[in-house]
């Protein structure tokens, strides 16, 4: 006899979905510096203990969160950003969904302190699978929110082996506050261990790209850094504007850096990346691998940002042409940096 299909209770249907949206710590501290970001934050500073297994905390400068909006902050599918589904089609914010704080007490234990402009107390309140566990407490805040995820994936035990086993996500998290400095570079970043007094990255504050990649990535990179540009604004039936920085012949290193941003939004497209590697390596003798820091910006329905839950890969319309434009203008660049080099020995 067939098995008796049954419904799932909901509380099993939301870790589930939880576990996709969170699939490892640093992908909820992507998700709280995207809110961050979100709230017009000038300062996001992160702190994280065990890899973010035992804690991950994000402080930002940003508008707060009205008190009456607490106790529906972490239901599911509850959002200030969207409205209808139309909107999807215009959104500048980063979150839309409504379910990144929402999976993260599913998976994890959630404390939120935040206070909004004007007031003269904030409120702490903690949260776990959706709901809130207390009324919001009146406590000193300075400006802004703190959202304080410890525990994570306490009851998902094959998860947190696996995470526990594998290398820790520090790094993965490093590199996630590098890139967003990168692009936001009026935000002061700072990402430091838990206990540890000096920050791995902290981004400071200022109004040039080369500076943002020379605080976090070092001199040595911005050295040997080209600016590039590319536009197809002829096209009638397509526009997209790409701006950013390529190294050039000088840059030595054994794995590539790709910092992509479309729309805003940090992303990996595979076959940009490979595409970009393909020129690198075809142009220059040596067999350096490149840096690369892209911002693509499209008009907002040439990009479905909906394709997976993580948001991380997005799906472009005339995608093939624009990697071939910026394939073509990559070459150029590099061919005339090269001759100059080659003509720069032989003189
Ligand atoms: P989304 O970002 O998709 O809206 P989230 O679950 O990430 O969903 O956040 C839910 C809501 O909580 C946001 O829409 C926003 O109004 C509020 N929020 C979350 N984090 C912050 C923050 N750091 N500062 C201010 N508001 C926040
Ligand atoms: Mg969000």
């Amino acid at each position: 006899a067939p098995p008796r299909i049954r419904r799932l209770e909901e509380s099993v249907v939301n870790r589930i979905a939880a576990g996709e949206v969170i699939q490892r710590p640093s992908s909820a501290v992507k998700e709280l510096v995207e809110n961050s970001i979100d709230a017009g934050a000038s300062t996001v500073s992160v702190t994280v203990k065990d890899g973010g297994l035992k804690l991950i905390q994000v402080s930002d400068d940003g508008h707060g969160i009205r008190c009456e909006d607490l106790p529906i902050l972490c239901e599911r599918h509850t959002t200030s950003k969207l409205s209808a589904y139309e909107d999807l089609q215009t959104i500048k914010s980063m979150g839309f969904r409504g379910e990144a704080l929402a999976s993260m007490t599913y998976v994890g234990h959630v404390t939120v302190t935040t206070i909004t402009e004007g007031q003269l107390h904030g409120y702490r309140v903690s949260y776990r699978d959706g709901v809130m566990e207390n009324d919001p407490k009146p406590c000193a805040a300075v400006k802004g929110t703190q959202v304080m995820v410890e525990n994570l994936f306490y009851n998902m035990v094959a998860r947190r082996k696996t995470l526990q086993n594998s290398n820790d996500d520090y790094p993965k998290i490093v590199d996630f506050i590098s890139r967003f400095a990168v692009h936001h570079i009026n935000v002061n970043f700072s990402c430091r261990k838990h206990g540890a007094n000096r920050a791995d990255v902290h981004s400071g504050s200022t109004s040039s790209r080369l500076d943002a990649i020379r605080n976090v990535y070092g001199a040595s990179v911005v050295r040997d850094l080209m600016e590039i540009q590319v536009s197809d604004e002829n096209a009638v039936d397509e526009i997209f504007k790409m701006d950013g920085f390529i190294s050039n012949a000088n840059y030595v290193a054994k794995k590539t850096t790709m910092i992509l941003f479309i729309n805003d939004r940090l992303v990996d497209c595979t076959s940009l990346k490979r595409a970009t590697e393909f020129v690198y390596s075809a142009i220059l003798p040596q067999a350096s691998k490149p840096f690369i820091y892209m911002s693509i910006n499209l008009p907002p329905e040439h990009v479905d940002v909906n394709i997976h839950p993580t948001k991380k890969e997005v799906s472009l319309l005339n995608q093939e042409r624009i990697i071939e434009k910026i394939k073509d203008a990559i070459e150029e660049k590099l061919m005339n940096c090269n001759n100059t080099r080659i003509f720069q020995t032989q003189a």
